[in-house]
Order: structure tokens, then C-alpha cells, then sequence
């Protein structure tokens, strides 16, 4: 088996360093190319059958433990230094923002609204892929407290940033809006005697602090930063190992990382040799999220890379319920369960809560027929380090 570090050794020198990016980044001579330029188009079949070329590769299940270190602002995981709280909610980090762009479509949602905001961090907000941020809003909170207590985001850049820089940050957030009458609305935080602007009518209206604050951003704003943190979501080491991702909505963020680092980015581009499969869930069309850098991605890398959808409110199941992420996974179970048992794949998912469920619910069937149980099987896997969940 290829003994290449996929994710590079760290070399955090100090709790705040501009030299990070070569953490995550640090070029390793890459392996001699497999054969997969020839593939034509992203077949099924077709990632079965590298599946089956990287399991003929060898098996290794990667085993990260994370260890708390006493070295200020970096984690050991895996033997390797990742950073790790370098900006606590006392002393955030002060950051400017750099764009900020609507990526979803107006739909009859109330909370139709996802953005992607870029912030710059000068290199001093150093991360990798798959870990979060925390945001402090200026509040008041729910609970009346100003500053607002932060919130986590998930990274939506692979740690090179959009600008393949180093020096920036990308999040992809959902605005938290909710009316009366439009659907769930316990609490209302429209100041007294005042009305909402876009709802002036309705009773209750409900906006996300932190998220509002982070969908209104501007060029040139302020943003507090915490983190970075997080250390279920990393990507393997071995280039050779198959991934999985499941989504929903805003969980694409620690995907969106994954890939380009996988497949975009100039720096680590072309090194990654397993197969990656991304299962991303919305309700509408509208809701799609980086649907174009997909589609590139897959053109470049037609026999690596595959994605697909579900649709709720657009896509109905045989018995008439909605398409969530793991139906279609079930659609493609005769090609993903071959996968999922292969020691060199991870599974990831990210998102709403109810989805891990559901992905038992997906498994199972396979699982049974094998005369496994499921929740055995994953916590096998969970064990060995190849399934990784963070819903919220
Ligand atoms: P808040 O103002 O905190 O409101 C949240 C909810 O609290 C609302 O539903 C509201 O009705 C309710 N509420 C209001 N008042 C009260 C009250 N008095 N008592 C009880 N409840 C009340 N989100 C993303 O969009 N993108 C991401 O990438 C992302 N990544 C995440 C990663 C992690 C690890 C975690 C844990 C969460 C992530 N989230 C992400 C969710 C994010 O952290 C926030 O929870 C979300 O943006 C809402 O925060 P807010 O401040 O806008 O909402
Ligand atoms: P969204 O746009 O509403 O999309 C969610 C999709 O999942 C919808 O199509 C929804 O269908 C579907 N869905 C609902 N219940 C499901 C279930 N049980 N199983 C599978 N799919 C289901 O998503 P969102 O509002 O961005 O929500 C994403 C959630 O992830 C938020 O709660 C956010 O806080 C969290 N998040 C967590 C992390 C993290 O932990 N690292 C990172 C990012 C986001 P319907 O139309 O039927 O509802």
C-alpha cells in the first residue's frame, strides 16, 4: 500500500503562525499515476471496479485517535499536529470579510436562503479540511447575552481557502428565518412595537443571530473567529481510501472542503487515488449547493468523482414520501454496501440529525442478508475510524 501521508504532517509552529498552510498542503511525491484517465464516463460499474482495484491495493483501516497535547493550539491526531483553538471566545480572532454571495434560489420556504461568505484571515486562521469555525455575532442572543455566544460553522474551503492563498476562509450558511403561520415558529425576536421588514404581517418572526449576521455580511466587515476545532470530519491518510459523503443542506460545508482539496486545488490536485461519492440532499432544485463546482470536478475526474441528489419536495419515493439522502443511497446500495465493506472506505455524513437513522435504515438490508446487524456493523466501523458523523 501506497505509505504517502494524504493528510500531510503538521508543522504548527506556534499557536499563531502563517506557516500552516504547508500543514495541510506539504507536498509528497505523488504515486505512480493509477489507470484511471482512461475512464470514459462515472459509472457505477465503474466505481465498483476501482473500488475493487484499491482494495486489490491493500487494506488498511486508518486509525485516528485523537490525543489532547499540551503544545498551546495544535492536537495530535493521527501523529500528525492539526491547529486547535487558536482563538478562544475571550480573544477571537478579528476578521475582515472578503464576499459574500447568495448560492440558493428564492424557493416557498421562509428559510430559502443559503450563503457563501469568504473572510480573510491573513494566514493567521490556520485549519484543515473538515474542521469548524466558530462566529461571534454582536448579539444580543437568544438568551439576551451581547456579544452573542458563538456558533459553530462548519469550513466550507479546503485549507488553502478559495483563493488558494492560505489567507481565507470560507463558510456556507443557512439564515435561520422563522414565521408564524409559515411553518415552525415558537419565539419571536422582532423588537417590541417594530415589524419585520419582510414579513410585517405575521405575529412572530424569528431570525437567526449569528446566521443573519453572517448572510448580511459585507466586504470590508468585521467577523470574530474562534477555533478552529473539530476533529471527526478529517479526511484519511491514505490517498488510496474511498469516501463517502453524505449531506444534507448546509452539510455539504466539510464536503465542499474535502473535494476541492481532493480535486481542485493546484497545490494537491491529482494526488488522491481512491474513489469519492457525494450524496447531497435539498429540498428544491433552488437549494442546490455548488452544483457547477461538481459538475467540473466530475468532468476532470469522471472514474474519482461522483455525486448525486435528492430532492425532497421535488422527487417523490415509489410509496409517494419524500427523497431524502439515504433513498438515493439505497437506489445505488448494490454498488455503495461493496464500498462501505471495504476497509479503505470512510463514510461521512453531515447535517440534520434525522439522517443518521436513516443511513442505518440504508445499510440495513445489505447487512441482513449477510447476516450482520447493522448498528453492530457501524459501530465496527466507528471503531476502526471510517465513519464519521457530525448532525446538529
Ligand atoms: P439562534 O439565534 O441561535 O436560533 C436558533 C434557534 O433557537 C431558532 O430555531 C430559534 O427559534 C430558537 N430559539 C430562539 N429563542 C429561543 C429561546 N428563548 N429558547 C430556546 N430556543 C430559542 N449551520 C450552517 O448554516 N452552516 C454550517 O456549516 C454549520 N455548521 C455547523 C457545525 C457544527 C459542528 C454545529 C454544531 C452547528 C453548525 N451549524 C451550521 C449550525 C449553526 O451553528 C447555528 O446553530 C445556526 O446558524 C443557527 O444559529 P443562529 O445564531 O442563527 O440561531
Ligand atoms: P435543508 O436545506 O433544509 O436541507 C435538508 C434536506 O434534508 C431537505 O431536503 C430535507 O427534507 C431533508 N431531510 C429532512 N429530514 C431528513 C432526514 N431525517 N433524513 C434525511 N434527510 C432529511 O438543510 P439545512 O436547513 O441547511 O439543514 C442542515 C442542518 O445541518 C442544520 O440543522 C445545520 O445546523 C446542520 N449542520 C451541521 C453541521 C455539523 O454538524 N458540522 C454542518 C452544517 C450544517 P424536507 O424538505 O422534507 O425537510
Amino acid at each position: 500500500m501506497a505509505s504517502l501521508a494524504f493528510l500531510q504532517p503538521a508543522t504548527i509552529s506556534s499557536p499563531v503562525t502563517t506557516g500552516i498552510q504547508s500543514a495541510s498542503v506539504q507536498q509528497a511525491p505523488a504515486p505512480p499515476s493509477a489507470s484511471f484517465a482512461g475512464a470514459s464516463a462515472p459509472t457505477v460499474a465503474g466505481l465498483a471496479a476501482l473500488v475493487g482495484a484499491g482494495a486489490a491495493v491493500g487494506r488498511t483501516a486508518t486509525q485516528r485517535r485523537a490525543t489532547a497535547v499540551k503544545k498551546k493550539g495544535v492536537k495530535v491526531v493521527e501523529g500528525k499536529e492539526i491547529p486547535w483553538n487558536l482563538f478562544s471566545p475571550k480573544a477571537p480572532y478579528k476578521a475582515k470579510c472578503v464576499s459574500n454571495e447568495t448560492i440558493t434560489t428564492k424557493t416557498s420556504l421562509v428559510n430559502w436562503e443559503t450563503c457563501h461568505a469568504i473572510i480573510d484571515h491573513e494566514g493567521k486562521f490556520p485549519y484543515v479540511e473538515g474542521q469548524s469555525a466558530g462566529v461571534i455575532a454582536p448579539g444580543p442572543d437568544k438568551k439576551g447575552q451581547t456579544p452573542a455566544k458563538i456558533r459553530l460553522y462548519s469550513i466550507a474551503s479546503s485549507a488553502v481557502g478559495d483563493d488558494e492563498t492560505s489567507k481565507t476562509v470560507s463558510l456556507c450558511v443557512k439564515r435561520v428565518v422563522e414565521v408564524s403561520g409559515k411553518g415552525w415558529c415558537e419565539y419571536s425576536n422582532i423588537p417590541e412595537g417594530a415589524k419585520d421588514p419582510e414579513y410585517p404581517d405575521a405575529e412572530k418572526v424569528y431570525r437567526g443571530v449569528c446566521s443573519s449576521h453572517i448572510c448580511d455580511l459585507k466586504a470590508g466587515d468585521d467577523v470574530l473567529l474562534t477555533g478552529p476545532t473539530g476533529a471527526e470530519m478529517l479526511l484519511p491518510s491514505d490517498p488510496e481510501a474511498n469516501i463517502i459523503m453524505l449531506a444534507t443542506g448546509t452539510g455539504i460545508a466539510p464536503f465542499r472542503s474535502f473535494l476541492r482539496y481532493l480535486f481542485h486545488d493546484k497545490a494537491t490536485k491529482g494526488k488522491f487515488k481512491g474513489v469519492a461519492w457525494l450524496f447531497l440532499g435539498v429540498p428544491f432544485q433552488k437549494s442546490l449547493l455548488y452544483d457547477e463546482e461538481w459538475k467540473k470536478m466530475q468532468e476532470e475526474f469522471p472514474g474519482q468523482f461522483r455525486f448525486d441528489y435528492a430532492i425532497s419536495d421535488e422527487e417523490k419515493r415509489p410509496d409517494g414520501s419524500s427523497m431524502y439522502v439515504q433513498h438515493r443511497v439505497m437506489e445505488y446500495i448494490e454498488d455503495v454496501w461493496p464500498m462501505v465493506k471495504d476497509p479503505k472506505t470512510h463514510v461521512y455524513m453531515c447535517g440534520l440529525k434525522g439522517m443518521a437513522t436513516g443511513l442505518q435504515e440504508a445499510f440495513g438490508p445489505s447487512a441482513e442478508k449477510e447476516g450482520l446487524d447493522v448498528k453492530e456493523y457501524i459501530k465496527a466501523m466507528k471503531k476502526e475510524d471510517r465513519y464519521h458523523v457530525e448532525v446538529y
